[in-house]
């Protein structure tokens, strides 16, 4: 018995140096991602259920790892947050979202609303307003059609900083949205503090809704708090018509999920949107 739990644990230190060896070679990997212009960004659609357009997109960054293939951000954002990466890849990431919005005018497209990610590492950062104000100097980009969806686990920290962000953000005239909306936080008392513009259902709540009553009845209050606060809502998760059909019922008025698109590369997005039809 003893020989058998040596050699288990064996095999799970073997486990875990390669765990951290394939861990290593990511993070370095990851530093010169940007050098080597690895990140791409994807582009998910966004439906008015009013008007059955599409009013705007999430970005989403994807890895053209060199070796791995295709990285979605599960494989590579935690690595990024822990190392402080991901201050200069979601520099990126804003800097991409509005050349590509100013791009799809070029091409005469009428504009439309762009959403991008920003992690809380990023957020804190003390020159993070400045950053964002030279980006939209050096892109020209209209900042009413940026908007930045941040999670409700960033109003737990440093009030002061926060409330001052959030207040510069919304002076540069940039929508702000809550990701991941009732996951968090349980206090809502900062959405009458700050100049928050959108929730973003968490697509857990959506997911199967039409077995899940107590979804159904989350949905509703939480589309009963935003009608309160004149708060836009956005549906995430959405896969199936009975979904969207249940989300639309509760009262969401706008929605996304793969019931419309999987996230895409520019070029695709730019063709699924030509060729959408409600
Ligand atoms: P998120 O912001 O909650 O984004 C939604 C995720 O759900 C995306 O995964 C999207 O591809 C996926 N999704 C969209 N529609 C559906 C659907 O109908 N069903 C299901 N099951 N999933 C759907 P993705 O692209 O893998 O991104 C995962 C997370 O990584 C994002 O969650 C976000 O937290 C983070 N992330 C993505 N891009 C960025 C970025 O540029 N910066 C930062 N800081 N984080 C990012
Ligand atoms: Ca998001
Ligand atoms: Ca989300
Ligand atoms: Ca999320």
């Amino acid at each position: 018995a003893k020989r058998n739990g040596r050699n288990t644990y064996r095999h799970y230190a073997a486990g875990m140096q390669l765990y951290s060896l394939d861990r290593m070679s990511l993070e370095t990997d990851l530093r010169l991602a940007i050098e080597r212009n690895e990140f791409e960004l994807y582009y998910q659609p966004q439906i008015a259920l009013d008007s059955g357009q599409v009013v705007g997109k999430e970005a989403l960054i994807r890895w053209h790892h060199p070796q791995r293939g295709l990285l979605t951000p599960i494989h590579f954002i935690e690595i990024a947050e822990e190392t402080g990466l991901i201050v200069a890849i979601g520099q990126w990431v804003i800097s991409e979202a509005c050349r590509q919005h100013q791009a799809w005018l070029q091409e005469g497209f009428q504009p439309m609303r762009i959403s991008v990610n920003i992690s809380a590492m990023q957020f804190y950062q003390s020159d993070f307003c400045d950053m964002v104000e030279h980006i939209l100097k050096e892109t020209r980009i209209n900042p009413a059609y940026l908007e930045f969806e941040l999670t409700e686990s960033m109003f737990m920290q440093d009030a002061d900083a926060v409330v001052r962000t959030l207040h510069q953000l919304s002076r540069l005239g940039i929508k702000l949205a809550i990701d991941d909306f009732g996951t968090g936080y349980s206090n809502l008392s900062y959405l009458r503090k700050f100049p928050i513009d959108r929730l973003k259902v968490d697509q857990s709540f959506i997911k199967g809704i039409e077995r899940e009553p107590i979804n159904v009845e989350i949905v509703k209050t939480i589309v009963a708090l935003a009608r309160s606060m004149s708060l836009e809502l956005v549906a995430e998760g959405v896969e199936t018509d009975v979904e969207l059909h249940w989300a639309e019922s509760s009262g969401c008025t706008f929605v996304q999920g793969y019931r419309f698109s999987q996230p895409l590369p520019a070029e695709k997005f730019t063709r699924w949107v030509r060729e959408y039809k409600y």
